[in-house]
């Protein structure tokens, strides 16, 4: 249409007999044009609808235990990098705008989803043998979802599960775990808990009021009872400063994070089928947690492991942000100690988009790669985003500030589902840059709910920068 013709009703009206000459067609029968491409109707007149909108359904599961299941998503994968880089729309400049650290640390596509996609269809059609070269592309990299939530903006691929179908794949035909993941395995099978430790996993629990009955358990995890005991401490403090009554395992073990992570689900299941029984013995109508990474495997893996939904668990699962959040929300929760520093929160995977709730899915999928019945797909929004930002808002004296990369789009540093395990040079590299984001941000202090990035921005962070990482925890009691 010429620019001049927007304002000639001639050009509207011609449109409107075109409309008309349209509507005359036989294949439109009806009072309305029905050229909705899913009308049954619209096909050669003898009732037969047309073969480009009649693509017949396959059976279709979301499960990760059969790689096929996961062909459409990988097939359809545009090569956009849209994984890749966070959009413009949300982040100001280059700089610090890419999504993905394992593509950031080495450049090939294979590195990003784009690549482990074309990696999963040529394992799946047998073109592509596994080698020790395929094996670091597929396992050095968090799952951290962030290709995932991007993908599922523009399509609705299942771009974590193929990835986790990948690694379960791995395992199927005998060639992964790797080494370095075998021997935390083996501890963990050893000893039940990560790090192969023998001491008393409760050594941390003085000074702190635990009940031997509850409707509140606290489960605490390998690396805050090891590692971070005063996280575990400073949860059990904010729990009693709220007089809620919390009760701890008799004889608590490793969660199953790293396990499931690296695709062994018969023994990642295992692990989940203990702890859900352990807990639920207690009686425990809810389970707390301070540590991200028990969060998200206990709230979204163990239910896709035991093909229920989140809802069916027997408990509910809560990270300490929600319940001090809350509490602050609800004014029975007062911080009164002015601390002095300039913060951010640091969005961590498995708190944030990692996070919405599991429904299993067996339905078809059919013309567009439509599938029947629908369903609410995971867009990593339901993560908790909020809370720890209301806790940090009401810190006295604090200057609170973000992350250039923040929510949905945060940059993982790599320092948990095994990755920091097998591959510690990119923990290092992909945390070096998230401290590199925090310098150019003015950040004093980074603050995590993920005990495992706080560990790793201490370990590599440079003095000279003036830069330290606290828990949540910590901060909240710091501000008591
Ligand atoms: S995985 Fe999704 S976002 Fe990434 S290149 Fe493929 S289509 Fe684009
Ligand atoms: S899960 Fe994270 S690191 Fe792995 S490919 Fe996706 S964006 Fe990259």
């Amino acid at each position: 249409m010429a620019r001049d013709d927007r304002f000639d009703l001639s050009v509207t009206k011609k449109n409107m007999e075109y409309a008309a000459e349209v509507a005359k067609d036989k294949r439109l029968t009806g009072d309305r044009y029905k050229l909705s491409v899913i009308d049954p109707e619209y096909g050669d007149g003898k009732g037969n609808s047309h073969g480009r909108y009649d693509t017949p359904r396959t059976p279709l599961e979301f499960n990760i235990e059969e790689i096929k299941n996961f062909k459409y998503d990988m097939d359809h994968c545009i090569k956009c990098k849209g994984c890749y880089w966070v959009e413009h729309t949300y982040n100001p400049g280059v700089k610090f705008n890419v999504r993905c650290p394992s593509n950031l640390w080495n450049d090939f596509d294979a590195f990003g989803a784009m690549g482990k996609m074309r990696i999963g269809l040529g394992v799946i059609d047998g073109s592509l043998e596994w080698s020790p070269t395929l094996l670091q592309v597929l396992y050095a990299c968090p799952l951290c979802g962030a290709c995932d939530v991007a993908c599922k903006r523009n399509l609705d691929l299942e771009i974590e599960l193929s990835l986790e179908s990948l690694r379960v794949k791995a395992v199927q035909d005998g060639v992964a775990p790797l080494p370095a993941h075998k021997t935390a395995v083996d501890k963990i099978i050893e000893t039940g808990n990560i790090y192969g430790e023998k001491s008393d996993r409760k050594a941390w629990a003085k000074d702190v009021k635990v009940a031997a009955k509850a409707d509140t358990l606290y489960y605490v995890g390998d690396n805050t009872s090891y590692k971070n005991p005063q996280i575990a401490q400073a949860t059990a403090t904010i729990l009693n400063k709220l007089g809620i009554d919390f009760m701890l395992l008799d004889d608590e073990k490793n969660d199953g994070n790293v396990v499931f992570s690296i695709g062994m689900v018969d023994l990642a299941r295992k692990i989940a089928k203990e702890n859900i029984e352990a807990i639920k013995a207690t009686g425990a109508k809810r389970v707390v947690v301070s540590d991200a990474e028990a969060y998200r495997v206990m709230k979204v893996d163990y239910p896709k492991l035991l093909n229920i939904a989140t809802a069916d668990l027997g408990f509910e699962v809560v990270h300490i942000l929600e319940i001090a959040a809350q509490a602050i929300e609800d004014g029975t929760l007062v911080l009164t100690t002015p601390v002095d520093t300039r913060m951010a929160y640091h969005d961590a995977s498995s708190v944030s988009r990692l996070c919405d709730d599991w429904t299993p899915y067996k339905g078809e999928r059919g013309w567009m790669g439509m599938i029947y019945p629908g369903q609410r797909r995971r867009r990593g929004r339901e993560g908790l985003y909020a809370q720890a930002r209301t806790i940090m808002a009401a810190v006295p004296g604090a200057d609170n500030t973000e992350f250039i990369r923040i929510r949905e789009n945060t940059f993982d540093i790599c320092a948990g589902r095994g990755t920091d395990i097998a591959f510690p040079a990119l923990t290092k590299f992909a945390t070096s840059h998230r401290l590199d984001e925090a310098k150019e941000c003015g950040i004093e202090t980074i603050v995590s709910a993920d005990p495992q990035c706080r560990d790793a921005f201490n370990a590599y962070k440079d003095p000279k920068d003036g830069i330290e990482a606290i828990d949540i925890t910590e901060l909240i009691v710091k501000a008591l």
